[in-house]
């Protein structure tokens, strides 16, 4: 349907709705443990009624309550007709602080369609007493800024991430990701350990000991549940090289869930 055509029976139907009272059509950009207890608490709410989008990285994602679909929408062009077509009335993105381009993506479309958005942005961690970190700009740089004797590395940057480092094939890695990483390019000495958070700070630090972990490679993923691999790391005095979050943007920031349920409370009243 070309755009124009979708936008005006996108913007009948919207009149439509208000006049029978219909629910908030609620879109919520998810990936990430907030999007999940986001739906989780308005899954019961009859004011809204909700679409989970997830990109499909994830072979089997988590269960979610709500009506979810998968895939991209096709760049800023495909998600503005996406949203016209399916009469979506506000947007919380609460996608992962590193995910940036269908953040940049979600602002510009709901420019666009004049759709108000809601931004769900965790917390970066932040150095504590203890704490040996080297902040780097991006995985690239953390690859780069590895020592130069061979050591032992323990990889949280996410499958995609780890091409990174086969440029520093002397080192030996111990990779944790959700799922097998697919055909990318590899280091040699690799092993994978396919695990999803949360973690605890007992089991984080059994890891690091056991397989020796010289060094840990993070993304600044913030909030609560990878964190306590950040305290391990304090407590067993390893360096940690952390990488820095992309600029990201951003509609209203909501910097916690109550403050997002807040935001809606208001947009539906
Ligand atoms: P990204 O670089 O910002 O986005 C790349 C493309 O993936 C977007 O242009 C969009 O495709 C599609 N996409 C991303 N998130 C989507 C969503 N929630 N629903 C529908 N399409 C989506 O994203 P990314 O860093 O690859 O992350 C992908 C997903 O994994 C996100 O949902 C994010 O919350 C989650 N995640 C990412 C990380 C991370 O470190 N990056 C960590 C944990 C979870 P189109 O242009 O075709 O619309």
């Amino acid at each position: 349907m070309p755009m124009m055509d979708s936008q005006r029976v996108g913007a009948v139907l919207l009149v439509l709705d208000s006049f029978l009272g219909a629910d908030m059509r609620l879109l919520i950009l998810g990936g990430t443990s907030e999007a999940r207890k986001l739906a989780e608490r308005l899954s019961d709410d009859t004011r809204f009624e909700l679409t989970m989008s997830l990109a499909g990285r994830t072979v089997l994602p988590a269960a979610l309550p709500v009506h979810t679909r998968v895939g991209g929408f096709g760049g800023v062009r495909g998600l503005i007709e996406w949203l016209i077509e399916q009469r979506i009335e506000a947007v919380i993105d609460a996608t992962h602080p590193f995910a940036d381009q269908i953040s940049a993506h979600v602002v510009a479309a709901t420019k666009a369609c004049n759709i108000p958005l809601g931004s769900l942005v965790r917390a970066p961690w932040v150095q504590r007493v203890g704490d040996e970190w080297v902040c780097v700009p991006s995985t690239q740089d953390a690859a780069r800024a590895l020592p130069i004797t061979p050591c032992r590395v323990f990889l949280s940057v996410g499958r995609l991430g780890l091409s990174a480092f086969c440029e520093r094939a002397e080192h030996s890695y111990v990779a944790r990701t959700i799922d097998p990483p697919g055909d990318i390019p590899l280091p040699p000495d690799l092993t994978f350990l396919f695990e999803r958070g949360p973690f605890d700070l007992a089991n984080e630090l059994a890891l690091l000991k056991r397989y020796e972990i010289n060094v840990l490679v993070s993304k600044n993923s913030g909030g609560a549940a990878t964190y306590p691999k950040i305290e391990a790391a304090r407590d067993l005095k390893i360096p940690v090289l952390m990488i820095a979050r992309p600029l990201k943007p951003s509609g209203t920031i909501l910097d916690n869930l109550e403050a997002a349920l807040n935001w809606l409370e208001k947009k539906v009243s």
